[in-house]
């Protein structure tokens, strides 16, 4: 080969090669649109910003819109300040704290949820091993346990100094509030994606209402309730007092009104309205909010009344907000 014919030839080898890792790099982001920015991650509360920030970290790492939640709502539970969610939760009026979560892939169709489960700090990675793992949606309790033990986590005391020093405050007051007559203070991680490709997720965990009543179970870790997702219409999380919400399948009934046809913010709003329509008091009385999400990335959000107002994470486009949902009986 003459020499310039061999500079042509590898001029052209080069620029070939060079369109051939283009062509391999966009092939690669067209497999992933959502590295464009358009997935997106909303969460209840303000511990729901790092869930929110860390979900899109994971997606964008390579990993599944289920594995950001999981990983997402891992950040409140590991996190000992937050006192309504995972390690340093609030425990039950016996000084124990007792954990509820659940998942729902929107694409399988599939829920898993790890309910009244003692000492791992992490319900919602056991939520998602019993999807993975076997055929059953729902563990609780002893059993729950027994299988989180087998999938290798480890056991802990869930009480921080913290949490234990307000269980005993409220232990020894001898006119504290009992959830046989009252009810107490609480809050929860749900957190709701949407990628490029039109897959939904809902996670959700806590550890419930403070000093509940042993055995009691949040709304949060019951399917149709705290989480639901559909690929075809959305997904939905919930937050408030779950032994109100839990009789109206809030996450389910959002999920539905998207089905047919109204956007995630009507749904929330709507969802509300039912509640009250079924119940007058629940207008005033229930602490209530709603987050959801369609399978597009559009988002709603709403509680109940102004003295339960819901500020909420959102991740979009390369960034973090928080924003305050509408109150739909001011
Ligand atoms: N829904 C939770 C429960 O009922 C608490 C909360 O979200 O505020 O335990």
């Amino acid at each position: 080969m003459k020499s310039m014919d061999r500079r042509r030839f590898i001029t052209a080898a080069t620029a070939t090669a060079a369109a051939s890792t283009l062509e391999l790099e966009n092939l690669a982001k067209a497999a992933q649109p959502e590295q464009g920015g358009t997935v997106v991650f909303l969460a209840t509360w303000s511990f729901g910003r790092p869930a929110v920030d860390h979900a899109a970290q994971v997606f964008h790492s390579g990993g599944s819109l289920l594995d950001a939640v999981e990983k997402g709502i891992n950040v409140p539970e590991n996190d000992p300040k937050v006192e309504s969610v995972g390690y340093g939760g609030l425990p039950n009026a016996e000084g124990e704290v007792e954990l509820d979560a659940a998942i729902m892939d929107g694409t399988r169709h599939r829920v898993g949820a790890a309910l009244n489960l003692h000492r791992i700090k992490n319900p919602i990675s056991v939520a998602r091993l019993v999807i993975e793992k076997t055929t059953h949606s729902t563990l609780a309790g002893e059993g729950a346990y027994r299988f989180a033990r087998e999938m290798g986590f480890t056991p802990m005391n869930l009480l921080t100094a913290e949490s234990r020093a307000k269980w005993l405050k409220w232990k020894n007051d001898p006119h504290h509030k009992t959830f046989w007559i009252d009810q107490q203070h609480h809050d929860t991680i749900g957190l709701v994606a949407a990628d490029s490709n039109g897959h939904v997720v809902s996670g959700c965990s806590t550890s419930g209402l403070e000093w509940k009543l042993p055995g009691r179970v949040a709304d949060s870790g019951l399917v149709g309730s705290g989480v639901y997702a559909d690929d075809n219409a959305g997904a939905a999380s919930a937050t408030g007092n779950g032994d109100i919400m839990q009789n109206y399948c809030t996450s389910f009934y959002i999920v539905m009104l998207m089905s047919m046809g109204r956007s995630p913010q009507a749904a929330c709003e709507e969802c509300l309205q039912h509640m009250v329509r079924t119940d007058a008091s629940t207008k005033t009385r229930a602490e209530a909010a709603v987050i959801a999400i369609n399978p597009q990335g559009e988002i709603g959000a709403a509680s109940m009344n102004s003295s339960f107002t819901l500020d909420y994470a959102v991740w979009r486009n390369g960034a973090s907000s928080m924003h305050r949902a509408k109150v739909v009986y001011p």
